[in-house]
């Protein structure tokens, strides 16, 4: 009865960080999370030290209900609120967005969870952390550098990425002669207000003639086919199979380094669902 007392006096306590408040009649506050309202009653879930509880408060007994901070509001000051290394409230917190429907937001938290993951790693490890591969249990492949593949110079182009263009190689400055006008620069017409032939300025190449080559636009060079301009070939990377990354050997992937004796190393667990909490639940109005 004692216990149950002092519980009463810990519910009056206002707790940061909660929804919304019940204003009761008598004047008391209770603050927490409305889980589910109905014509007579509202179950809401308080918080006092550590433990939440579930009570159910008649509606007649209810003078007004404050409702708490907009869900996003709210989502973005327990983001803040956790600990960049709490990879077990990160995923409540993603738990807590599906509850919610704040389906953008639970994404958000996910795509932040493999660097969570790490801190967490380092958290827990202090000193066996691997810092060879800055406990990734991963290492950027020294063969290719991270790049997946290596780079064979192209033997079509040498290397250079480019070849003489064809189409303009013997012709001087890179300029053909226009076909429009066989390079004259102007051409003879049928004009039916006059009814004879006129000549008229070549409008391709603007009377001068000559045009630029339109296979590569007067560079003189074209891209090489082979490699696509690029000067060389990829050729996937044998160390790690084209993957960019090899697994650590100093930790053998697990980021933490087993050297030191009779030390477990502390994997954070992965994406675990979070566990039904044990705490008690007061399911009725304790103060009827
Ligand atoms: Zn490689
Ligand atoms: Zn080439
Ligand atoms: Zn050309
Ligand atoms: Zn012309
Ligand atoms: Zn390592």
């Amino acid at each position: 009865m004692q216990r149950f007392l002092i519980l009463l006096l810990l519910l009056l306590v206002p707790a940061f960080g909660w929804a919304d408040i019940l204003h009761l009649k008598d004047g008391r506050q209770l603050q927490g999370k409305i889980l589910s309202e109905t014509a007579t009653e509202v179950k809401i879930e308080v918080q006092f030290g550590r433990s939440r509880a579930a009570m159910t408060i008649a509606r007649k007994d209810i003078e007004k209900i404050e409702r708490g901070a907009l869900p996003d509001e709210e989502f973005r000051k327990r983001l803040e609120g956790l600990d960049p290394a709490d990879l077990a409230g990160h995923q409540a917190l993603i738990e807590w967005c599906k509850q919610k429907k704040l389906l953008d937001q639970a994404k958000l938290v996910q795509s932040r969870l493999p660097v969570i993951e790490i801190a967490a790693r380092k958290k827990l490890n202090p000193e066996a952390w691997c810092r060879p591969c800055d406990a990734l249990g991963k290492t950027v492949c020294s063969g290719c550098e991270g790049q997946g593949a290596l780079s064979k110079p192209c033997q079509r182009c040498g290397g250079s990425g480019g070849l003489s263009c064809r189409t303009c190689a013997l012709k001087e400055d890179g300029l053909l002669d226009c076909r429009r006008c066989g390079g004259a620069g102007t051409y003879e017409r049928f004009d039916p207000t006059k009814g004879r032939k006129v000549k008229t300025r070549c409008g391709d190449c603007s009377g001068k003639g000559k045009i630029e080559c339109p296979t590569c636009k007067g560079k003189r060079k074209a891209p090489c086919k082979d490699c696509k301009g690029k000067g060389g070939v990829p050729v996937p990377c044998e160390e790690c199979a084209g993957k960019k990354k090899m697994t650590c050997k100093n930790c053998v992937g697990s980021g933490i380094s087993t050297g030191g004796a009779g030390q477990k190393p502390k994997i954070p667990p992965k994406e675990e669902k979070p566990k039904p909490r044990k705490k008690p639940v007061i399911d009725g109005d304790p103060f009827g």
